[in-house]
């Protein structure tokens, strides 16, 4: 997609700092880190939001969800506890409109969000 912020990051055209990627997923830290690590994790191909899934991505979001256990993991939350999110439409406060899982950790997060 021309004018998406996230396909211009995995493709290299505007910067970002990488933290894993394979043929199907990138990790990026977030630009504005709301906890001490904040990486989103998401699929190279474009999907604008969980309300395009189809069944035939079930295994993509698997990945996405395992990747970012992985990555709380190595990055040392996994028994400490860390937050996953996907953000979906306006009021949830989704901007890029490019699927992507929030990994948030490193700090008591609050319950309910805000
Ligand atoms: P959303 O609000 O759509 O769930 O999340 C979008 C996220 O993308 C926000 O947390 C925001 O800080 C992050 N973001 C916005 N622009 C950039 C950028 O240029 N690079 C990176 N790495 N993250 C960005
Ligand atoms: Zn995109």
């Amino acid at each position: 997609m021309a004018d998406c912020l996230f396909c211009k990051i995995i493709s290299g055209e505007i910067p970002g700092t990488i933290v894993y990627q394979d043929d199907r997923v990138v990790a990026s830290k977030d630009i504005n880190p709301q906890a001490p690590m904040h990486v989103l994790v998401i699929p190279r191909r474009h999907i604008a939001s969980l309300n395009d899934l189809r069944p035939e991505d079930d295994g993509l979001v698997g990945e996405l969800n395992r990747r970012a256990a992985a990555l709380a993991k190595e990055q040392g939350y996994a028994a400490r506890g860390y937050r996953t999110v996907f953000n979906t439409g306006a009021e949830s406060g989704q901007t890029v409109l490019h699927i992507h899982l929030h990994v948030l950790a490193g700090r008591k997060l609050s319950w309910p969000p805000g």
